[in-house]
């Protein structure tokens, strides 16, 4: 197996993983973060480049201290639970970073699960929350299987339309096994609008497919896409199915999103402002031990994934993976050998650190 991202030789510099998290808490804290509400955004971001999911990773900081900085993310938010069953809950986020709102939310989706075998939250007025795997992987912990939607900013266009309506509105789902679990972590977009950022930051083209210019026109240029829009799932038309991966945005907008009286559709809002983004989230938690005993599920789950990993292979595969297995394969190696930083978030990261005083550890 070979580590996930791009990497490109002589643009990027690896960082400990630590130091880079410390350094993240430290820089929030600067904007007026309480430290404890720091470190769960800095572990979320760096979780993000520890698991080769660069797109998300700490290359986001500076949005999210101009969010900070501006007002439309609050540094104390109070962050409360305004209806409640001891199954469900509805939690009002109060504008605060999405990592804290949703680090909150999800535990309490955790201890519902192991209350009463199942827990059910959705959240209100809450930001950016990174990526969804993190809070799968907190379900994980607790040999729950965890379940993770969140609506983002209009990113994608409907099938057969070419604007922007919709977010690029992630899944993830997070089952236990014997092992490292069953993580399944993505965008119902072909790609997230984080992998343009990448491309641009690395000077290349994307793969034509992920999305379109103003005019509806496919194309590989980052900024045309930014310009014009991503493409569901299946991409463009019907064809490929795009229809299905626009229809699954719109099941993520309808529970995080409408169910939750958050923003939805083309309302939803930036980290950085202007407006509140008042992002919508839905977390659950399942307790296998409500169908079956812990340890059959767990050993049904290992012949499943077994099974598909010894499916023959077509010409030239290496290897048939299951979803989650190249994340905590990354992740092992990278708390080893370092993060890999692009040059560009490295210059943003020592710009942040000569504006906060935060001291430029990073590199030695
Ligand atoms: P990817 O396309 O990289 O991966 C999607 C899923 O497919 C992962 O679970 C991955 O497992 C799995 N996978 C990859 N290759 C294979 C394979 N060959 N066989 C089986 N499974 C495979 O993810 P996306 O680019 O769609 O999303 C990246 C991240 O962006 C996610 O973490 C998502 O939560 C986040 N995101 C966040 C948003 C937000 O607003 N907060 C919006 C959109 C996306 P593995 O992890 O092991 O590679």
């Amino acid at each position: 197996m070979r580590e996930k991202g791009e990497l490109i030789e002589g643009m990027y510099v690896r960082v400990d993983h630590r130091a880079l998290t410390d350094f993240v808490v430290e820089v929030l804290q600067k904007f007026g973060v309480a430290k404890e509400n720091a470190a769960i955004t800095s572990q979320n971001l760096v979780k993000a480049d520890l698991r080769g999911v660069e797109s998300h990773g700490v290359a986001r900081l500076k949005r999210y201290t101009d969010g900070l900085k501006n007002g439309v993310v609050r540094t104390c938010p109070n962050i409360s639970t305004i209806r409640e069953s001891p199954v469900t809950a509805l939690v009002d986020g109060d504008f605060g970073l999405g990592q804290v709102v949703s680090y909150k939310a999800m535990s309490l989706a955790i201890e519902k699960a192991k209350k009463n075998y199942i827990g059910m939250v959705g959240v209100q007025n809450s930001n950016h929350f990174g990526i969804a795997g993190f809070y799968g992987l907190m379900a994980l912990e607790h040999d729950l299987i965890g379940l993770v939607l969140t609506n983002t900013r209009p990113l994608v266009a409907p099938t057969f339309s070419k604007r922007k309506m919709i977010g690029t509105n992630p899944i993830c789902v997070a089952v236990p096994t014997t092992g490292k679990g069953f993580v399944l972590d993505m965008a119902t977009s072909v790609a997230p609008i984080g992998k343009m950022e990448v491309a641009r930051r690395l000077g290349k083209k994307v793969p034509i497919g992920w999305g379109i210019d103003p005019e509806g026109h496919l194309t590989d240029d980052p900024n045309n896409i930014s310009n014009g829009a991503l493409l569901p799932l299946g991409g463009l038309g019907e064809v490929l199915g795009g229809h299905k991966g626009y229809g699954l945005a719109a099941v993520v907008d309808i529970l995080s999103g409408i169910l939750t009286g958050a923003n939805f559709g083309s309302a939803v809002g930036e980290t950085q402002g202007p407006a509140p983004a008042n992002v919508g989230h839905f977390f659950g938690a399942i307790n296998p031990e409500a169908f079956m005993p812990l340890s059959e599920f767990k050993s049904r789950m290992e012949h499943f994934l077994g099974s598909l990993k010894s499916a023959e292979k077509i010409p030239g595969a290496e290897e048939i993976c299951v979803a989650g297995e190249k994340s905590a394969y990354t992740e092992e190696v990278r708390k080893k050998i370092g993060v890999p930083l692009d040059l560009k978030t490295l210059e943003m990261l020592r710009q942040l650190s000569a504006d906060t005083g935060v001291p430029f550890s990073l590199i030695k």
